[in-house]
């Protein structure tokens, strides 16, 4: 799960205290009187979304006055920001942060991710981060430096010094720093995260640390162990995630309209694959389960109709353990008490198809049948007027 910058921010504090000072804000109102708080002559206004590149595409702006925070945060909010990170469609913006604006002399990237060459946590730095850090990258590999973390013990204090000389810092900030680039170690190893990535952090004219900018996912794997960051579930398709996942569904939400319905999750995988192969876009990824009982078919399907978007419902099962006449039956039973106001195709193939086909055609429900994986999908995207390529 990914974290907004916000919360990654609160989340840290408790490790580190290299922070420009901030408050979030979910109205425009707010967002006047965060600024005031600050009490400073300007502040940056910072779109939260779960994606990068916010700086490009107008995400970020400094701001003189309350009011000229209140009318830029009026932009935002609730408008949909596209960046190079996000899909064409954008991801709504639901709160601003705003932020005391930190003076920078240069930009610093770090970052942990879980590499998978090594088979370790990776610590990974930058002496030229900011905005550009994709072209940096692909220009000059050599400015990226990397220090593997030992899996038992962590970041050792010698790698963090190193790093830090490889971020361009010398003198009196070098203990400053490798003292930060310890305590994120720690933070990322302690909660779990999958990708930790600080993009700038700042170094100030005046020797000052700042953590600019944070990305931080959480691997979902141990919720169990942090109940306090798995509680933070803002968005309505989350809250579809999160009641899919309180029926041990596997459900990821995804840009597109066609519902899928699928058992397995290499078949779903492949599902998704060739919807969007012939021109069309899932809505989302479903595995039921290889062992999908009648009971969470029908919830896995009450909960794929809460989805407003969808123009169209794709089921793929393959019966195998699971009786392609259960299926049928608990398709009926989901659809007993509303109504199906989009096209259902049904691919049903394996144990019991001709008696799943059966029952469904005598369902009086609106069903379109199709054999195999394409003739599916096409009439997936036929149903919905996309002429397949
Ligand atoms: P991103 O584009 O989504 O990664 O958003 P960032 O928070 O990283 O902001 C993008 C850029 O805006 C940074 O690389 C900085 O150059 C600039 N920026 C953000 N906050 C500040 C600030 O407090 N002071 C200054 N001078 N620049 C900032
Ligand atoms: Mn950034």
């Amino acid at each position: 799960m990914k974290l907004y910058e916000y919360q990654a921010k609160e989340l840290l504090k408790r490790y580190d205290s290299h922070f420009p000072r901030g408050l979030v804000a979910y109205s425009p109102e707010e967002a006047g009187d965060n600024f005031r708080h600050l009490g400073n002559p300007q502040a940056v206004i910072k779109a939260q979304v779960l994606a990068g590149g916010r700086g490009k595409a107008g995400g970020i702006r400094v701001v003189n006055s309350p009011e000229e925070a209140r009318s830029y945060a009026e932009k935002l909010i609730g408008s949909r920001l596209v960046t190079a990170q996000t899909t064409l469609e954008g991801e709504e913006v639901r709160a601003v942060l705003v932020q005391e604006v930190v003076p920078i002399h240069r930009e610093l990237y770090v970052a942990f991710i879980v590499d998978r060459k090594s088979a370790t946590p990776l610590l990974m730095g930058c002496p030229e981060g900011g905005v550009e850090i994709e072209e940096v990258s692909k220009r000059s590999p050599e400015l990226i430096f990397t220090e593997p973390l030992d899996p038992l013990f962590g970041l050792h204090p010698f790698q963090a010094r190193r790093m830090a000389s490889s971020l361009g810092i010398s003198g009196s900030v070098l203990r400053d720093a490798a003292g930060l680039i310890m305590n994120l170690s720690k933070a990322f190893i302690e909660e779990d995260l999958s990708l930790l990535e600080i993009n700038p952090l700042a170094l100030t004219p005046g020797g000052q640390l700042s953590i600019l900018d944070v990305k931080a996912d959480f691997d979902d794997n141990s919720s169990f162990r942090h109940p306090e960051i798995s509680s933070i579930r803002p968005s309505p398709r989350e809250s579809i995630e999160a009641e899919a996942s309180s029926y041990g569904l596997n459900y990821v939400g995804l840009e597109g309209d066609i519902g899928c319905l699928v058992n397995g999750a290499g078949l779903a995988m492949a599902t998704n694959d060739i919807i969007r192969l012939y021109g069309g876009r899932p809505a989302n990824f479903l595995d039921v389960g290889g062992d999908a009982t009648a009971e969470r078919v029908a919830q896995a399907f009450r909960v794929l109709l809460e989805d407003p978007r969808l123009k169209a419902v794709l089921v793929n099962i393959f019966g195998g353990i699971v009786r392609c006449d259960t299926i049928a039956q608990a398709i009926i039973t989901a659809l007993k008490d509303r109504e199906l106001k989009v096209p259902l195709v049904v691919r049903l193939e394996g144990t019991n198809s001709q008696k799943a086909r059966e029952i469904l055609e005598t369902s009086g429900l609106k069903i379109t049948f199709s054999t195999g994986m394409k003739d599916a999908a096409i009439k997936a995207l036929d149903a919905i007027s996309i002429i397949p390529h």
